[in-house]
């Protein structure tokens, strides 16, 4: 049987970035690698320089040093690995990601909840307050501040938190999983005690991600065993993941030198759909931002809807509001920043890379006109 091929446009990169020919071809190289690393034999050296290699890959688009990568199953375990730490008091925001805030609720630490602007900031004024208070004992204490944001891309101050936190005896920890190769990352110079990363965001594989330790910083690990990872995280390392992360990691640090070209396709679509459609509202537009990533309220329509839509017209978008039980939610995030509940249910997320083409940006645009103009008849 005949069928028509409809090219797709991939505007998701968020959720999941593609993976790179780099990646890809480390990957199937290390499938064929027999020995399991922590042998001592030949194989076993072989196999284990695909790793080091690999965590030099990483340390370097972080400015980190290589033993202080740790490789994880992805973000997820690394953020819950600082998060079960053993912390009397851990200062976060609503706008973090589950897989901060799910295991930070379980800790057992006192959390304390920032304050977020409607710019999407965290309230620096706000925990600094609470350290020098002084009216709690924070005991060992944590802050857990993203770099940037998944659904709206916005940036924290994250150095400057950093900073304060240190002078103050309090650790902090970044969710960096959405800037690599999209902002310069340096843990040194963010000052900060923990990193997570994860491959999958910046071409690599998914199911493998890192955790980065300033030098001397302890972790107790959250998976014991064989003791791989100097102890950190027990179990075999998975070769091929950390491979493809590797390779991935070394091209993702070059995309640094594309961003123009990202923000200029974000920028002309941001402000075609804004002409076309005057009730769009940009979440986060005049606020730092990744340069890829575009926050968008299109209107009353619920995004789920809306993403079924561009779905069917061959356009791959992303609801920040999630759909648990048949529900229709609104963004965790959004509502963080007391943006109304409109706005919350209603926002989409596009999401752009350095692969992205301006055809890709048409398709959008072309179904955005389809789609918002019968969404306006039917109102
Ligand atoms: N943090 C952020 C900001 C993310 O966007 C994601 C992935 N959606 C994660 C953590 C979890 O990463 P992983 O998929 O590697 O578990």
């Amino acid at each position: 049987m005949m069928s028509t091929h409809t090219p797709r446009a991939y505007l998701d990169w968020n959720a999941t970035a593609p993976l790179r020919p780099a990646a890809r071809a480390a990957m199937i190289a290390a499938l064929d690698h027999v020995g399991n690393p922590s042998s001592v034999h030949a194989e076993g050296r072989a196999a284990r320089a695909v790793i080091e290699d690999a965590r030099d890959a990483v340390a370097a688009l972080v400015n980190a040093r290589p033993a202080d990568v740790v490789f994880t199953s992805g973000a997820t375990e690394a953020n819950a690995s600082v998060m079960a730490g053993g912390w009397n008091t851990i200062f976060l925001a609503g706008i973090e990601h589950d897989s901060v805030l799910a295991p930070a609720r379980v800790s057992g630490a006192r959390l304390v909840w920032l304050p977020v602007s409607t710019d999407g900031l965290v309230d620096v004024g706000a925990l600094a307050n609470e350290i020098l208070r002084g009216t709690i004992p924070l005991g060992r204490a944590l802050v857990s501040v993203q770099l940037a944001n998944n659904e709206t891309g916005i940036l924290q101050p994250v150095g400057e938190i950093a900073a304060f936190c240190r002078a103050h005896g309090v650790a902090v920890h970044t969710d960096a999983v959405q800037a690599p190769g999209r902002i310069a990352i340096d843990v040194d110079a963010l000052g900060i005690d923990f990193l997570s990363l994860s491959a999958h965001k910046l071409g690599g594989p998914k199911g493998i991600g890192a955790l980065v330790l300033r030098d001397g910083v302890a972790l107790r690990s959250l998976i014991s065993g064989g003791g791989q990872e100097r102890r950190r995280r027990s179990g075999t390392e998975n070769l091929p993941g950390i491979a493809g992360f590797g390779a991935a990691a070394r091209v993702a640090a070059l995309d640094l030198a594309r961003t123009d070209d990202t923000a200029r396709r974000r920028d002309y679509l941001e402000a075609t759909l804004s002409a076309r459609f005057p009730d769009v509202q940009v979440i986060g537009g005049t606020s730092a931002r990744l340069a890829n990533t575009s926050c968008i309220a299109l209107g009353a329509k619920a995004a789920e809807t809306l993403v079924i839509r561009y779905d069917l017209a061959g356009v791959a978008i992303s609801a920040g509001s999630a759909c648990s039980s048949g529900k229709v939610g609104a963004s965790a995030v959004l509502t963080a920043m007391g943006l109304p509940a409109e706005i919350a249910r209603a926002a989409i997320r596009v999401s752009i890379g350095p692969t992205t083409t301006d055809d890709d940006i048409a398709a959008f645009l072309a179904a955005s006109d389809t789609i918002l103009r019968s969404a306006a008849k039917a109102a």
